[in-house]
């Protein structure tokens, strides 16, 4: 299935300096996209306007740039270019450190020429981050070009969707923490499975409550094959189990970015659906995250959900050995 290909990237950027925190304010201002030249009018458009839908559902949490690259890596470099333009002309970077900063300039020209080969190879490719910038005032995103939006490899639109969504989500979670220092920020954003369980459960929900209220479109070119969250979710099961079959011992709580990763992106957004099921569908945003910074992680947890993280862990590898309805009727029962 094209969504297990989709390979989602938290690009963190290690860099801390003293900055502005406006950012960390929900705010009237509006995201600002930045494409490559090439990227179509219609990405363009649909971008904007599911960022603009994700505004609407979690609140506006700015300020924002959304940086896309399409499939011309003429293009990509100048993007790149662009990109160094506005870091030295906002005073984030010397002409020299981003000169120096090849990383992303490689990324981009990589992103392109990978999106350029999938008419090739019909292998769909996305690759998309949260990228920080919380020392400049703001939060980066970037993006490889959306396949379904583009009309490539038989890329839904609805999972192009919660790929946007999923990347805002890091940003609403990010908002809620002030302080610049990295290591701290991580420690009270939790574990991986609860950052990236909690971008992709929110996503997947949020992204079909929005097309069942008509807020966003569903992909016409897969008449009576309705995009289902379940489907999804039933799909991270199987995927998660298998691959935590293959690891014995490994606890969610100790899994990181990297080989294992992807457990905690399946298996976390079913724990982020549990603990949803258990203390109401709002609870992410409207009790912890108000909470995380003043009373840390595992207390603004505890307060939130009603258990402290060791008995969630105790009760949620009983979860993981239900059958499979059972576990999906946490979803069905959800408010
Ligand atoms: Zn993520």
């Amino acid at each position: 299935m094209p969504a297990a290909l989709l390979l989602l990237l938290l690009v963190a950027s290690c860099a801390a300096s003293p900055g502005p925190s406006q950012w960390t304010v929900a705010e009237e201002v509006r995201p600002e996209f930045f494409f490559a030249e090439d990227v179509a009018v219609e990405v363009r458009s649909a971008m904007t306007s599911t960022l603009d839908a994700g505004i609407e559902a979690w609140g506006n949490f700015g300020p924002i740039e959304y940086w896309v690259v399409g499939k011309d890596v003429p293009a990509a470099e100048s993007l790149a270019q662009r990109y160094c333009d506005r870091r030295i002309s906002r005073g984030d970077m010397t002409a020299q450190e981003c000169t120096a900063d090849v990383r992303r300039r490689h990324e981009m020209r990589d992103w392109a020429a990978r999106a350029a080969e999938i008419e090739v190879t019909g292998q769909p490719f996305l690759e998309a981050g949260w990228n920080g910038g919380f020392e400049w005032g703001l939060h980066q995103f970037s993006s490889s070009l959306p396949p379904g939006w583009a009309g490539l490899a038989e890329v839904r639109i609805e999972d192009d969707q919660t790929v946007l969504l999923h990347e805002y989500f890091h940003a609403v979670q990010q908002s809620h923490v002030t302080t610049l220092d990295w290591e701290e920020r991580q420690r009270l954003m939790g574990p991986v499975w609860f950052v990236e369980g909690a971008a992709e459960y929110m996503a997947q929900r949020t992204g079909e409550a929005l097309r069942l209220r008509g807020r966003l479109p569903t992909d016409p070119r897969f008449p009576g094959e309705p995009w289902r969250a379940r489907d999804r979710m039933a799909q991270k099961m199987r995927s998660g189990l298998a691959m935590r079959a293959e690891r014995p011992g490994l606890a969610l709580g100790e899994i990181e970015y990297g080989p294992e990763g992807q457990i905690a992106y399946d298996l976390g957004a079913w724990a982020i659906a549990w603990l949803c099921h258990r203390a109401g569908p709002d609870v992410l945003i409207q009790r912890f995250y108000p909470r995380v910074e003043a009373l840390g992680w595992s207390r603004a947890f505890e307060e939130a959900f009603g258990l402290d993280p060791a008995a969630f862990y105790a009760e949620f590898d009983l979860f993981l050995e239900l059958g499979r309805e059972q576990q999906l009727a946490v979803l069905a029962s959800r408010g």
